[in-house]
Formats: structure tokens, C-alpha cells, sequence
């Protein structure tokens, strides 16, 4: 209610694109938990440039103040060290909940702080939204399909997820983090928007966090044969961070609850995207095959027409037009701005 009336003092039009044009409203106060991370730091970005003020709340797991450095100084930007599964106390008008490690070298090197992280962090998120009235998103992920039996996934597929898997503290963390956005929606009228993510990547991501594209990246670039696992024809569908970042944006000014995937439904094999990668930096660059972990979905891609029809949101940046941009982030990161290779 909160949010309708200030739409209805200060009309709609919150999206001015990506220049700060002014607001036609008044400025919001919004948390982004995860903020220093991968997404979160673009998001970030975003959020400041529109003219809000943002309160990043992260514990650097994965995160870096360097992804955020250059809001440093602005008195719309504060970022507090905290971790999200210790209650916090702050007066704001939205909540983008990001807070969460996505790569899975990341959450499975401490399960247990995984799923506490997904489901108390998020329920004194929610307890947070609840009461101060805020509108809360969870970024959630097609790791909720789990090894999906449907192709390709559409919001209203349940999925096929082991419950004591090595995966488990990620994809049931995420799933009960849903119910609870859910049944606090349903029970304390909390305006929820529930995200459901697709495989991301971009400039910013961890270099050495075991994500195909990052590694694939990273090994091309560094001469290293490319580790492909199994035998690559398990497939994913890749999309650029500035899509994501609009998709959630969208989804948190709209109307609608969700779950909405948010993704490229673009689909490639790993194999594809290994040469992908070899067009991009080295088409000599080698590859080699490693055993694959344990309950790899075989296959993802998402089936967008919710995202298009509701929010009139789809990708714009393809692969062969986003992974060079992430390719210079990582060659100025690998090599430093002078020694990088002409190539
Ligand atoms: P990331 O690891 O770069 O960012 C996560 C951020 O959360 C980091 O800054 C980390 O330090 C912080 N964090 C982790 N645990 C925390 C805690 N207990 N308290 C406070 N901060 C904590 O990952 P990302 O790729 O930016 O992912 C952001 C969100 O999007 C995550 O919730 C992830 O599950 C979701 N998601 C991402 C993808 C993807 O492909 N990138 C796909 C699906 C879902
Ligand atoms: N919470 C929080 N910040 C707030 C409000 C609540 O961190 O501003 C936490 C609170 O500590 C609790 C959780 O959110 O652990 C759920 O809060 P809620 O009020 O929904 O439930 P209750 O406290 O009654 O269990
Ligand atoms: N993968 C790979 N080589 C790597 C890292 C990952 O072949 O160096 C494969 C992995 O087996 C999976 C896919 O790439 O099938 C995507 O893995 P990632 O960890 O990026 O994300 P996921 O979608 O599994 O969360």
C-alpha cells in the first residue's frame, strides 16, 4: 500500500534509463544485501545512477569493496559489513535480498552456512521488510529445477531436486527461501518479487570461482587448456548481467509477485561455449576433459514469456556480444592494464 500511494503522489515513470535524467519522484532508500558482489555490485550501480540512495549490506564472502569503490564518497551510498543471518535493524522502502554465494565451489565449501544464509538470512530480510513496510525481491535461481524433467523450464514446473544432494544447501536453501517469501506475502502482506535466475555472467565476476564461463575465461587467457566437465554436452543458457540487472529492476517496479525466470534462453552445450571462448581470445586454445560433479543438471534453459508478457522484459546482449566485454574486465584483472597480450 505504502508503495501505491507513493506511485500515486508521484506518478510512475520510476525508469529514466540508464542516465541520471532526475527522478519524478522522491529518492527511495533501498538495501542491496549482496551488494559487492557480481550482481549485486551492478545492480548497485544502477540504483545509484536513477538517483536512490543504497545501503549495501554484505559480509565479503565473495564479495570486494573494489566492486564498489567508486560510489565511495557519495553521500547516497553506504555500505555496512554485516552478515545477513544476524538480525539488522534499518529504515528503507526496498530490499533487493542478493545475499547468497551462487557459484557452487562457493556454497558447497560451507554447506551449512549456505542454507542458513537461504533461510534465515532471508527471513530477517523478509522480518525486516515486514516491519518497515518495504518491498522485498528475492533472487532466487533455475537451481530450483534442479535436474529438470521439463524442457525448457517454465516457472509453473515444480522440478526435480535431490533433498540431500551436495547441492541440497543451494537449490532447497533457495526453494524454502521462496516458501518463505511466499507465506510472508500471503500471511503479513509483505510485497514480495520473487527472481528466478539463469546462468549470468560478466566484468566483475570472481576469476577463480569455478563457474564455467569464468574458468573457461580465465584458462584461455592464461594458456590453459579449457576444463571441460564430462563429456560437454551437458547444456546451459548464458545471460549478461546488464539484461539480468534490468529484469530485476522491472520486476521490483511492476505489479507482479513472480516467480519470473529471468535468463538468455539462448542454449549451448559446454563444448559450444568452449568454442565460443576460443573465438573470442585464442582459437588455438586447448581443452581438456575432467570428471563432472556430482548431480550436474543435464540440461537448462529458460522459458521467458512470463518475463516478456508481464514485465515486457527479454534479453538484448547475446553471447558473442557479452563475453568480450567480460574478457577485457578479466584480461586488465589477470594481467594488469599494460602486460595484457595484443590478442
Ligand atoms: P556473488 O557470490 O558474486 O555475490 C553474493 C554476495 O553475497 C557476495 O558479495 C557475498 O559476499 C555476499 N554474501 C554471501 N553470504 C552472505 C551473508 N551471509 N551475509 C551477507 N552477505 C553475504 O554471486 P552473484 O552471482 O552476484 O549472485 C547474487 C545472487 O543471485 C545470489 O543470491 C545468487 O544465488 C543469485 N543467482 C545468481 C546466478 C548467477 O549466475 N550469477 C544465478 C542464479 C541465482
Ligand atoms: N528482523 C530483522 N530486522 C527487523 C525485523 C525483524 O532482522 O527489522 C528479524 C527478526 O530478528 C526475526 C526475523 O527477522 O528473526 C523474522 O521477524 P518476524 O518479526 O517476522 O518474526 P518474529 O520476530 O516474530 O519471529
Ligand atoms: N563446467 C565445466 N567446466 C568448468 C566448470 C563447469 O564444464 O570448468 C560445467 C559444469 O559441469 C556444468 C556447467 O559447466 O555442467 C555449468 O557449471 P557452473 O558451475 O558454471 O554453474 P551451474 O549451472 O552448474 O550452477
Amino acid at each position: 500500500q505504502v508503495h501505491r500511494d507513493r506511485e500515486a503522489v508521484f506518478g510512475g515513470g520510476m525508469f529514466v534509463g540508464k542516465v541520471p535524467l532526475g527522478l519524478k519522484r522522491k529518492p527511495m532508500r533501498i538495501v542491496v544485501t549482496g551488494g559487492a558482489g557480481f550482481v549485486g555490485s551492478h545492480l548497485v550501480d544502477r540504483l545509484m545512477a536513477r538517483g536512490d540512495s543504497v545501503i549495501v549490506v554484505d559480509n565479503f564472502f565473495t564479495g570486494r569493496k573494489e566492486n564498489l569503490m567508486h560510489h565511495f564518497g557519495n553521500p547516497n551510498f553506504e555500505l555496512i559489513r554485516h552478515d545477513v543471518v544476524e538480525p539488522l535493524l534499518l529504515e528503507v522502502d526496498q530490499i533487493y535480498h542478493l545475499a547468497c554465494p551462487a557459484s557452487p565451489v562457493h556454497y558447497k565449501f560451507n554447506p551449512v552456512k549456505t542454507i542458513k544464509t537461504n533461510v534465515v538470512g532471508t527471513l530477517n530480510m523478509l522480518g525486516l521488510a515486514k516491519r518497515v513496510g518495504a518491498r522485498f525481491l528475492l533472487t532466487s535461481t533455475s537451481e530450483v529445477y534442479g535436474d529438470p524433467l521439463q524442457h525448457p523450464q517454465v516457472e509453473t514446473y515444480w522440478g526435480n531436486v535431490n533433498p540431500i544432494g551436495v547441492r541440497s544447501c543451494y537449490d532447497e536453501g533457495k526453494r524454502t527461501a521462496e516458501t518463505l517469501a511466499m507465506d510472508y506475502h500471503r500471511g503479513a502482506n509483505v510485497e514480495v518479487r520473487i527472481a528466478r535466475i539463469f546462468n549470468t555472467y560478466g566484468p566483475r565476476m570472481c576469476i577463480d570461482d569455478g563457474r564455467v564461463v569464468s574458468n573457461f575465461v580465465a584458462q584461455a587467457l592464461r594458456n590453459e587448456p579449457m576444463t571441460v566437465y564430462g563429456d560437454g554436452k551437458q547444456t546451459r543458457s548464458f545471460q549478461f548481467v546488464s539484461d539480468l540487472v534490468e529484469g530485476l529492476m522491472r520486476l521490483m517496479e511492476g505489479e507482479h509477485v513472480g516467480p519470473f525466470n529471468l535468463g538468455n534462453p539462448g542454449e549451448f552445450t559446454m563444448l559450444e561455449l568452449a568454442k565460443v571462448v576460443q573465438e573470442t581470445i585464442d582459437p588455438n586454445a586447448k581443452i581438456s576433459f575432467k570428471a563432472n560433479t556430482e548431480d550436474d543438471p543435464h540440461k537448462r534453459k529458460p522459458d521467458i514469456t512470463k518475463a516478456k508478457e508481464l514485465l515486457g522484459w527479454e534479453p538484448t546482449v547475446s553471447l558473442t556480444k557479452g563475453l568480450p566485454l567480460m574478457v577485457t574486465d578479466f584480461r586488465t584483472r589477470i594481467f594488469g592494464d599494460h602486460d595484457a597480450p595484443s590478442t
